[in-house]
């Protein structure tokens, strides 16, 4: 089960489990499409990996299953631009 963490590890964007924006590595890095797109082009700045489009998870699953809360935040590994 993904993890759903709350913010952008570049920029602190909230990035709440609906959000339609969020982008993902398969260690579950998180990051805006802004950042993914504009500084890391695609690529997770922590392992290098492809990132991709964080599912959403259904509402009724959110309240069972709910998203982290933990904020996870490494603009140094982000570019310049941070
Ligand atoms: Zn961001
Ligand atoms: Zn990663």
């Amino acid at each position: 089960m993904l993890v759903l963490r709350p913010n952008c590890e570049c920029c602190d964007k909230d990035l709440p489990p609906d959000a339609a924006d969020a982008m993902i590595c398969t260690f579950e890095c998180t990051f805006c499409r802004d950042c993914a797109t504009t500084r890391l082009a695609g690529r997770c700045p922590n392992c290098g990996g492809n990132l991709v489009e964080r599912p959403i998870r259904p509402a009724d699953k959110l309240a069972k299953f709910p998203g982290s809360t933990e904020r996870v935040l490494k603009p140094q590994g982000c570019g310049k631009a941070a």
